[in-house]
């Protein structure tokens, strides 16, 4: 049997943050033969799932079609991308064929693991377990958190590397502060387990944190990860990496955050750093992959030593766009440099934000002025909330930030 095939100068895999950045700043720098691979039709902001768990946005607001936000003169090939084929520079997608390239852009994003936690796939959107970390969940976990007026809620954050690492710990706090305002945090044993030995990574941020679980009355778990999940019997086995401990906590609610990895069909390829987690190997600073020349990766399919977040992908895309152009002109594709530069809004209340910023050293790197951004503040709560999606739709999508 025949296959279809195509070729196209600049193929893209993914039409999610990272890939629409690069497809549109490639547009502006003048290429003229941009595909990309992109199976879904909504695209979504997903930062904005945190506030919608929260009750803070509703998830309408995180979506838009993807033919809207798919840069003019960019062609969209609506499929999944299965295997890849450096060698040939051939792309095989699940059901038109093949799709060969002069230059591969690899950003598929990342695989939720929901398997990978026993018994959180079989009860995720009952048992009183949700998780944000679906379009599909995020709003129940709101639900829940209305519902609570007694009893145990637990937040579980896994180990290893996750997209948004503060993400499962912002939900634990918008939902204190709403008890607190409905006069019930006395009455829920709040806990949250982390399978870090400190609260973040960034001592500076970690600090500020400290205080924000104390005023709350939060139960941290440190090095703890929950390993087990009995829906039916509302319990939860979280274990203990430090002394190899394992304790058994009944809940009422638990937001649960599932194991994270490059996607299962990506794993496979020699593109991977043939880690068990599979992400495509990159060199860290130009973002193209150390054994394919013609191939750059970004976001968080790639194996960069940062935190997975769009603020990242935001640094990164201008800097791999540059590269690609300088290889595409000859050159040595290390014109620019990517520091590691990432981000996370942590919402510390429903009205509150600290905003870390961070680089590969976990060196805190302030981007806005004058202000002092290493305190909870209610200006980047507003920034949050409608200041980021709005640069996100209208700037960084169209290329222009
Ligand atoms: C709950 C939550 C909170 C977050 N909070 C923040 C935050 O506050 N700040 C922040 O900066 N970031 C946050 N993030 C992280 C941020 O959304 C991601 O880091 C970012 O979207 C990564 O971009 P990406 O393009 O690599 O992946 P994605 O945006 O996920 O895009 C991947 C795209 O690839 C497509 N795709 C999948 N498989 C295939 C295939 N086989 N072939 C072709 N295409 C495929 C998908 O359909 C998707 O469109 C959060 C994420 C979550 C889930």
């Amino acid at each position: 049997m025949t296959k279809n095939r195509l070729h196209h100068r600049i193929l893209i895999i993914g039409g999610g943050t990272a890939g629409i950045t690069v497809a549109a700043r490639l547009r502006r720098a003048g290429q003229d033969d941009v595909a990309i691979i992109e199976p879904a039709a909504k695209h979504y902001y997903q930062p904005l799932w945190t506030l919608v768990g929260g009750g803070r946005a509703p998830l309408s607001a995180s979506i838009r079609s993807e033919t809207s936000v798919m840069p003019q003169g960019v062609a969209w090939i609506r499929d999944s991308a299965v295997s890849v084929d450096p060698d040939a520079a051939v792309v095989t997608t699940a059901a038109f064929g093949e799709v060969s390239y002069d230059y591969l852009v690899v950003c598929p994003g990342l695989q939720l693991d929901w398997g990978r936690l026993t018994g959180l796939d079989l009860t995720l959107g009952s048992n009183g377990v949700s998780s944000n970390y679906s379009p599909d969940f995020a709003p129940r976990t709101w639900e829940l958190i209305q519902g609570m007026r007694s009893g145990t809620a637990v937040f579980t954050m896994p180990s290893g590397p996750i997209k948004c690492g503060g993400a499962p710990q912002k939900i634990a706090y918008l939902a204190a502060d709403y008890w607190r305002m409905q006069g019930v945090l006395g009455d829920i044993r709040v806990i949250l387990s982390l399978p870090s030995s400190s609260m973040f990574a960034v001592p500076e941020f970690s600090v500020v944190l400290e205080q924000v679980v104390k005023r709350y009355g939060i139960e941290v778990m440190f090095n703890s990860e929950a390993v087990e999940i009995d829906g039916p019997e509302r319990r939860v086995v979280i274990a203990n990496a430090e002394n190899g401990s394992k304790s058994e906590v009944h809940y009422d609610m638990l937001h649960a955050v599932p194991p994270q990895s490059a996607p299962d069909w990506l794993k496979r390829t020699s593109l991977s750093d043939g880690s068990d987690l599979g992400w495509v190997q990159v060199d860290k600073d130009s973002l193209r992959h150390l054994r394919y020349p013609n191939i750059f990766a970004l976001g968080d399919a790639a194996n960069l030593p940062t935190s997975k977040t769009g603020a990242a992908v935001r640094k990164q895309a201008p800097v791999l766009v540059a590269n690609l152009l300088s290889v595409m002109k000859g050159g040595g594709g290390d014109v620019a440099g990517y520091d590691g530069y990432t981000s996370c809004p942590l919402t510390t209340a429903r009205n509150r934000m600290l905003l870390a910023e961070f680089d590969y050293d976990h060196r805190p790197d302030p981007s806005i002025p004058f202000i002092n951004t290493r305190k909870e503040r209610y200006d980047m709560w507003l920034l949050k909330r409608y200041g980021l999606p709005a640069m996100y739709w209208h700037l960084m999508l169209k290329g222009l930030v």
